[in-house]
């Protein structure tokens, strides 16, 4: 039958088929903007086209990938919770190749040092170490040789950031919380979940927008979320001071309504309530940088750039500005820190059993917004929401956010590291974008000790349990040559080409481990059904 006439309201109304491929990418768990690489088999010659996923974590640019790490995180999160065994982290032992490049690089420190000594040039010797260390990175270590240059500069004693107010007790090397034994003789070893939020800046309505926009302390509100990090870290030091062992957590920071950052944590272990207000009291983050009450250039007269020197100088006077560590060197003992960071007396502490549908419920709601950015979780519906995002940012736009701001400039001060082009108001830190609302980090912090596994061990895991269920063999590796395919290659396939891949081989996999689990389940001992939430 042929397809009548149709008219030109008609056809928009069709639905475009690039649009149909990527939505059935995405339907099926597949990338929406894979990247191609090349195969090539040593052994036959051979070579193949792979689409490995961008592993995106945001959902507007990839939702297949950042579901796929949202998942990851649950997992890793539910395995940390209830340990009740201290994760083994073994190092493994260095093979030769690990050895050999750490023997060079030892043999270049010294040639180095010498040459320095003697007065020589070392720049040639300072090369050859840093790209043995970019091998010794490479051949599979952690770390760095020689740990990174302490500060130079000591502070005075009033700047300790110390909590007196919380009795210190050494910190045990265990990361096991308490158990407690009922009069039943069932034991439980309870883990908890908490949250801390920022302090008020002023009362908000419903909708987290401001009851007195002028009345709202938007600089505190900016400086608050740009240390959040900072804060948060102290938080935990004195918790491990406080509770004398290593206390392991999974933290999330999200925004609340009124756009200030709070953060949800899984701790392992507890403690009471009236514990936690003592920590509370006792944690904040002082911040040591230069005064930013005058405005000492402003956008139409900014402080210039000097190239013989590399230096900032006030346009009028000629005078270089001070350069970073001298304006710190100039914050005498009467004066106050530029900022104090604390949490808000409020906070929510519950404790979690292993394995509860409360657990469950929990590691959902830790989880729950990580595929959006932080500005991206409470969409502006009203005017008075919008207005109150534009002041905020506003706010943002010219607070320093860290040493290497190019807004120092606009206080007089040269920002650590000064580079041609600095222009106040336009630093590209992440805190002054709109989408971050102050916040630069991570949004997900976990300790180390938390399940014994980062991410990539998380995704191994859950790559051999989909090799185990479809029995396939891993390949080894060693047999394969990567290369990526970049455009004007002969065999480079454009977007729209690749996600047609993508559709093909996630029908072909969804078939493929369909058919493995109903196997499993026809068998006595379904060993592969046993994580179904892994595919
Ligand atoms: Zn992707
Ligand atoms: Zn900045």
């Amino acid at each position: 039958m042929t397809p009548a006439r149709t008219t030109r309201a008609q056809r928009l109304a069709m639905p475009l088929a690039r649009h149909v491929v990527r939505d059935l990418a995405a339907e099926h768990g597949g990338c929406v903007r894979p990247v191609q690489l090349r195969r090539t088999d040593l052994h036959t010659g051979r070579t193949e086209q792979v689409l490995v996923p961008c592993g995106h974590t945001l959902a507007a640019v990839c939702p297949s990938c950042a579901e796929r790490n949202k998942h990851l995180r649950a997992t890793q999160c539910r395995e940390g919770w209830h340990l009740d065994a201290e994760p083994a982290i073994t190092e493994d032992e260095p093979s030769d190749e690990q050895r050999m490049w750490i023997e060079r690089r030892a043999q270049t420190q010294k040639q180095r040092d010498q040459a320095h000594a003697a007065g020589a040039d070392t720049t040639d010797l300072d090369e050859l170490a840093a790209d043995f260390d970019t091998e010794i990175s490479r051949s599979g270590m952690r770390g760095n040789v020689l740990p990174a240059r302490p500060e130079r500069r000591h502070r005075s004693t009033r700047r300790r950031q110390d909590a007196p107010g919380l009795p210190r007790r050494a910190i045990a090397p265990r990361t096991i919380g308490r158990t407690y034994t009922a009069p039943d003789g069932t034991t439980y070893r309870p883990s908890m979940f908490l949250t801390f939020t920022c302090d008020s800046y002023g009362i908000v309505g419903q909708d987290g927008s401001p009851v007195n926009p002028v009345a709202y302390d938007y600089q505190r509100a900016a400086r608050d979320a740009i240390h959040f990090a900072a804060l948060f870290d102290r938080l935990i030091q004195n918790l491990r001071r406080f509770l004398g062992y290593d206390l392991q957590y999974f933290a999330v920071i999200e925004p609340q309504k009124r756009l200030a950052p709070h953060v949800h944590v899984a701790i392992r272990g507890t403690l009471s309530r009236t514990e936690l207000r003592q920590v509370l009291a006792a944690t904040y983050h002082q911040v040591w940088w230069p005064r930013t009450d005058t405005v000492r250039f402003d956008d139409a007269r900014p402080p210039v750039w000097h190239d013989a020197t590399g230096r900032y100088l006030d346009p009028a006077s000629g005078e270089f500005l001070p350069a970073w560590d001298e304006a710190l060197d100039a914050i005498s003992a009467e004066d106050q820190p530029l900022h104090t960071a604390r949490f808000g007396s409020r906070f929510d502490a519950k404790g979690v059993l292993a394995g509860t549908p409360d657990s469950a419920r929990c590691i959902g709601y830790l989880t729950k917004y990580l595929t959006k950015q932080l500005g991206g979780c409470h969409q502006a519906t009203t005017s008075a929401q919008a207005d109150h995002a534009d002041r905020l940012a506003d706010a943002l736009r010219y607070e320093p956010c860290s040493p290497t701001c190019a807004n120092w400039l606009r206080y007089g001060v040269e920002p650590k590291n000064p580079r041609e082009g600095m222009r106040p108001g336009r630093c590209t830190g992440k805190a002054h974008r709109r989408e971050h609302l102050g916040y630069a980090g991570r949004r997900v912090l976990v300790s180390r000790k938390w399940s014994g596994k980062t991410l990539a061990d998380h995704r191994t895991d859950r790559r051999a349990w989909l090799l185990e269920t479809l029995g396939i063999t891993e390949p080894d590796p060693a047999r394969y040559t990567w290369m990526p395919v970049k455009p004007g290659d002969p065999d480079h396939m454009p977007p729209a080409q690749r996600l047609l891949h993508v559709v093909a081989d996630r029908q072909r996999w969804h078939t493929a481990l369909t058919e493995a689990r109903r196997r499993a389940q026809d068998q006595p001992n379904p060993v592969l059904s046993a994580t179904p939430s892994a595919a």
